[in-house]
C-alpha cells in the first residue's frame, strides 16, 4: 500500500509505505491556531515508512514545543508533518493533506478542554479533556505521536 499526500499549491509531495496508527482528532490551541480549523486529524507514522517524493527544501519547520517541530509550505502554508526530537522513529502526520484513503479514520477527540467555542462535535467517538488516558488502543500516542500539553495556550 502506499498513500501519496500534497500540498495545496502542489510544491511537496510525499509517499507513506506503511500503516498508519493512531488517528484521532486534536482540539488543543495549537493544532487550532496551525491547521486554521476546528481541530487537527493526525495519525502516527513510522519514519521508516515515510518519504519526501519533491519539494523536500521548500518545508519551513515550526517549533511549536520544545522539540516538537510542525512541518508546512512556506508557499502555500498546508501542515504537512510533526517530527520530533524525543522521537525520531515516528512522525504525526496531518490527515488533511493525503490524497489517497489511508483506510482508518480518527477513533477519539483529545484536548477537548480546549475545543473552540465554535464547534460541537456530534459524532460518539470518546472524548478526553487533554490527553487519552494509558491503555487506549493507540498506546504510542505520547512517544512520537505530535502531542502537546496545552499549557502554553
Ligand atoms: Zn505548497
Ligand atoms: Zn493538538
Amino acid at each position: 500500500m502506499t498513500l501519496r499526500g500534497s500540498c495545496l499549491c502542489g510544491s511537496i509531495r510525499y509517499e507513506v509505505t506503511g500503516p498508519l496508527t493512531g488517528a484521532l482528532n486534536c482540539h488543543c490551541s495549537m493544532c487550532r491556531k496551525a491547521h486554521g480549523a476546528a481541530f487537527r486529524s493526525r495519525a502516527r507514522v513510522a519514519a521508516t515508512d515515510f518519504r519526501w517524493t519533491q519539494g523536500e527544501d521548500l518545508i519551513i519547520w515550526y517549533e511549536s514545543s520544545p522539540g516538537n517541530h510542525r512541518g508546512f509550505c512556506r508557499a502555500c502554508g498546508t501542515a504537512l508533518l510533526s517530527r520530533f526530537d524525543f522521537d525520531r522513529s515516528a512522525y504525526g502526520l496531518p490527515l488533511g493533506a493525503l490524497d489517497d484513503d489511508p483506510g482508518i479514520k480518527p477513533q477519539m477527540h483529545v484536548f477537548v478542554a480546549s475545543k473552540a467555542p465554535w464547534f460541537e462535535i456530534t459524532d460518539d467517538l470518546p472524548q478526553f479533556d487533554s490527553f487519552p488516558p494509558s491503555g487506549e488502543p493507540v498506546a504510542d500516542l505520547r512517544a512520537g505521536d505530535g502531542l502537546e500539553s496545552d499549557a502554553k495556550a
